[in-house]
């Protein structure tokens, strides 16, 4: 069966619930820029917690920072940003828009859609040029002599610069991890498809410090590692892979780089890079600075620079990975639906409680319920509109259980509990609901579009 999703749907559906909008929008918005509202936040700091969770609280090898967006000038000498972090641009005499050179066959001619870039008659573009991605800024209040600074285009040089700090304090040695998430910013040619690609956009980075004799084989745990955590939060594994980059399609300072790319509607996209970038880094970086960013280990007596292997993914592109594998449309008692099928871990709202009238002491006892709730789990309350319309709404949201107050709770204080998923109802009494609940939201949970598949 054809997957309902498609990048309209989702992205009406986000602006129709307020999960992402467009920003700046009473000014005609700007640019591939999005802010997120209540329901996005939510999602999206759940994926960063869940980030959190499997590098931090899973395990004991790696630690947490949090860098300046704003870094020393001297960081992007010496990582090759500044030299080489570009994209080839062309510009169209005709239209005076800028495009990705080598993504000119993903891009519509603005003035003939049905065309690429290039291919329409009027089209006149120049020789592609290379174009710096980092976004420039003065630092200090006069322009003139302030000093240029960058906002950071990633947030993995913020880890390598504090090697030697985290080092000192963490207690830890290789093999250990410094994870990172955080705003980075690229000055992108061609942004699109929604926060797919934007110029601002949040990263979860995680450098993991290694012996060089070990990388080749952490490599191979991490790229295991970071696939099946998406499958873990319920992302189809027939919609996701693995693909190792060719030669030439590795940067100067990698041995080896995958991608972990989901079946967007638009085909097959990473999702986020995985690479063994061997010393490059600290090296780089101690040849700039001067400092040794290095390990010494006291018991073989052994100084060495360790090798790195990173796993770096992205906050807004999981985020809309997880909206387009859950949306789903299906017909319901003779109506349709839309319903987003997150993994209950994911859901922005795990519960919402709903008076069946809003009378007749009911709406009293729901918001009793919820408060009980609440100090559990994020719970809404809602008594607006037909329970029909209600239930249809917490479905668009994706939340995993509806909570119904009605006449006969008043009598037995038991409430039904309808399921997302499979639509059962059960009985739960008020006192049990909680652990009830609580339990529920732990069990594993695979993706129902997966069964009809
Ligand atoms: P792409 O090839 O899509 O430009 P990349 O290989 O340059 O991505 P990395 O530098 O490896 O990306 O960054 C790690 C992750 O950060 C990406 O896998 C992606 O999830 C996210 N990311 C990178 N650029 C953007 C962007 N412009 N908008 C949203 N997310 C991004």
């Amino acid at each position: 069966m054809a997957d309902a999703a498609t990048m309209d749907k989702i992205v009406a559906l986000c602006k129709r619930r307020g999960f992402v909008f467009a920003s700046s929008e009473i000014y005609g918005g700007l640019g591939s820029t999005y802010d997120y509202g209540h329901y996005g936040v939510l999602l999206k700091s759940n994926v960063k917690n869940e980030w959190w969770r499997a590098m931090l609280q899973e395990r004991d090898d790696i630690v947490a920072l949090d860098s300046a967006i704003l870094q020393h000038p001297r960081t992007w000498e010496a990582s090759g940003h500044l030299a080489g972090f570009t994209d080839p641009m062309v510009d169209c005499r005709t239209c005076g828009q800028r495009f990705r050179a080598d993504h000119l066959q993903d891009l519509e001619c603005p003035r003939k859609p049905s065309r690429h870039p290039g291919e329409a008659e009027m089209c006149d573009l120049t020789e592609a040029r290379d174009f710096n991605l980092m976004f420039e800024t003065t630092m200090g209040p006069v322009k003139d002599s302030g000093a240029t600074v960058y906002l950071r285009p990633e947030t993995a040089q913020g880890i390598f610069v504090n090697f030697k700090n985290v080092l000192q304090f963490s207690r830890k040695k290789p093999p250990f991890g410094i994870a990172q998430i955080g705003k980075s910013f690229r000055n992108e040619i061609t942004p699109g498809n929604f926060v797919f690609r934007t110029r601002e956009f949040e990263q979860m980075e995680m450098e993991f410090f290694v012996p060089p004799g070990e990388a080749a084989d952490w490599y191979e745990f991490w790229k295991a590692a970071r696939l099946q955590w998406y499958v873990d939060l319920g992302l189809r594994a027939d919609h996701l892979r693995l693909r190792e980059h060719d030669a030439d399609e590795l940067s100067h300072y990698s041995s080896a780089t995958a991608d972990v790319e989901y079946l967007f509607p638009i085909g097959w996209s990473e999702l986020e890079g995985i690479a063994n970038r061997g010393d490059f880094d600290l090296t780089q970086h101690a040849a700039f600075s001067g400092e040794k960013l290095e390990y010494f280990d006291p018991q073989t007596k052994e100084r060495y620079v360790p090798h790195v292997i990173e796993p770096a993914a992205g906050a807004d592109r999981a985020t809309l990975a997880f909206l387009v594998d859950a949306y789903d449309e299906e017909e319901v008692d003779g109506e349709q639906r839309t319903v987003l099928k997150l993994h209950p871990r994911l859901a922005p709202i795990k519960v919402a409680v709903l008076p069946l009238v809003r009378k007749d002491g009911q709406p009293e006892v729901a918001r009793e319920v919820a408060a009980a709730l609440r100090g559990r789990m994020q719970a809404e309350y809602d008594e607006g509109g037909s329970i029909g319309k209600r239930y249809r709404r917490q479905d668009e949201i994706g939340t995993p259980f509806c909570v119904t107050i009605d006449h006969q709770t008043l009598e037995d204080r038991t409430v039904t509990v309808r399921d997302r998923d499979t639509l059962a109802q059960d009985r739960v009494a008020i006192d049990e609901l909680p652990d009830a609940l609580a339990a529920r939201l732990a069990e594993p949970w695979q993706s129902p579009k997966l069964a009809r598949a």
